[in-house]
């Protein structure tokens, strides 16, 4: 991950140590470390030029459908960016308009994910979906111990129940923050949840069910509907009342647009809190995230920490401090410029392009389609012949034409079945889906004839998604 063990620096070739120029030689002729901070610095055009034609070697965004995230917002909203970068977003008091700005876009998301109109809900802004869900997991460890120790019951075995199609974060939440993950596995004829297999997991130490509107895996929905109703029995059953907190860190500016009449939100009672990427299809640069609570009474108060040193009384409620405010204002932009209206219009643009690529890789006979509920503007397949190469091989031959296109093996139970994963964002156009569609059949073609590049070991590499699974499984 880092460098540098400085014993073994010495003994590395010059080309890593020292930048060889390209159009910088213009600027200097003098040797500039890679590795240590030189005394003297240079000028900012030589700078900007060194630095420019290195990041020129990083893959082309455009070309880049393994990834949820933004790759091109409106000048409008880069000026207002640009306009506030100077200004630390946690400085409330000195920016309080920023926190307006805030607060307004909680507001807006909370009616948007259709937060009861007799409670009072109430969110933050965070660095991404990643920092949301470990707060909101958080709120509802610390509202589950107080409600034990209230009864004089122990303390010290919580758990988290959830499906093998979350995001690696909940597995992180649950060992940086101690608790035990109870993870269904999936099988090879079902990636999501299912409300069954919850009843069987769930005790009165469960301080939350985990539920995702549209999994990084396949873009399907875990059964959030069911799960409420399962979990509204429990309550009124067994006196367990357990929270669901859904990870909607891209389904939650799909679903409310394409699919209104989908339940899956603060219109079910036990979804107490929802997480957003606003970075994913909120359609702003990275990183902004945002976290809703369905009711203020949701988050304990013990956990909003007042700060007065930078004047004024100050509440907050993040797991880092300081940030820039520019992704904030950002999302603000887009909400005013886009309205509902343009979210929906956009999305379903997207939606279609993906399913348009869908029909047309399944036409093949070549692939078959994971998800057929069509959630997410994703598209998941999976090889239907393997015989005579797989979706690893397929992915690494798709490289020579430029596309980024992931394949990665599902976690267990389903860890027979390996996909690969085209999402589709707003730049994925028409004609966009033809070249891809193209270049994966030329690429199938090349590969049928043994013209590829055999990568077994790739298999070991789909973690470099950043979803790694390595799931403890659990009987159920
Ligand atoms: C992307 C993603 C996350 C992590 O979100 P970040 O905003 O990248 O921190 C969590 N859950 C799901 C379902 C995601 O798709």
């Amino acid at each position: 991950m880092f460098l540098s063990k400085k014993t073994k620096y010495e003994k590395i070739r010059d080309s890593e140590r020292v930048h060889t120029s390209t159009y910088s030689l213009r600027y200097f002729h003098e040797r500039v470390p890679k590795h240590e901070m030189r005394e003297e610095g240079m000028p900012a055009d030589a700078a900007y030029q060194l630095g420019h034609d290195e990041l020129n070697l990083d893959g082309n965004p455009s070309l880049n459908v393994a990834s949820f995230v933004t790759t091109w917002m409106e000048p409008g909203a880069r000026k207002i960016i640009d306009e506030n970068l100077h200004k630390n977003f946690i400085d409330h008091d000195e920016y309080p308009q920023t926190s307006e700005v805030q607060n307004r876009v909680v507001n807006m998301l909370s009616r948007l994910y259709n937060s009861p109109s007799d409670k009072v809900s109430v969110g933050t802004s965070t660095v991404g979906s990643s920092e949301a869900v470990m707060l909101g997991l958080l709120a509802h460890k610390w509202t589950w111990k107080k409600r034990q120790e209230a009864k004089g019951k122990p303390t010290d075995k919580p758990n988290l129940v959830m499906g093998a199609d979350v995001h690696v974060v909940w597995e992180k939440f649950a060992k940086y923050f101690d608790v035990e993950p109870r993870i269904v596995p999936m099988e090879v004829d079902r990636f999501v949840l299912t409300a069954e297999k919850v009843a069987k997991n769930i005790d009165e130490n469960t301080i939350c069910v985990g539920a995702v509107a549209g999994t990084t895996f396949t873009g399907q929905s875990d059964p959030i509907k069911e799960i409420n109703e399962l979990l509204v029995k429990v309550k009124k059953d067994k006196g367990w009342d357990i929270p669901i907190h859904i990870d909607g860190a891209s389904g939650g500016f799909v679903v409310p647009f394409v699919h209104p009449d989908l339940e899956w939100d603060f219109r079910l009672e036990q979804v107490k809190s929802i997480n957003v990427s606003g970075h994913k299809y909120g359609l702003v640069y990275p990183g902004i995230g945002w976290l809703v609570f369905r009711d203020e009474a949701d988050l304990p108060e013990d956990l909003i920490f007042d700060v007065n040193y930078l004047g004024g009384d100050m509440p907050t409620f993040t797991l880092n401090f300081s940030k820039g405010s520019g992704m904030v204002l950002a999302q603000y932009y887009n909400f005013l410029r886009l309205g509902r209206s343009g979210y929906r219009a956009i999305m379903t643009n997207i939606l279609d392009n993906a399913r348009y690529l869908a029909e047309r890789l399944q036409a093949t006979g070549k692939f078959g389609l994971l998800n057929a509920s069509k959630v997410l503007p994703i598209v998941t397949v999976k090889l239907e012949d393997t015989s005579k190469f797989t979706v690893f091989e397929l992915s690494a031959k798709l490289r020579e034409t430029g596309w980024i296109v992931p394949a990665y093996t599902l976690p267990a139970n389903a860890q027979s079945i390996s996909v690969l994963r085209i999402v589709a964002k707003e730049n994925f156009s028409r004609d966009m889906a033809d070249l891809l569609y193209k270049d994966i059949v030329n690429a199938c073609e090349a590969l049928g004839q043994g013209k590829g590049h055999k990568v077994v070991k790739l298999i070991k590499d789909k973690r470099k998604l950043g979803h790694g699974h390595e799931h403890s499984h659990i009987a159920c």
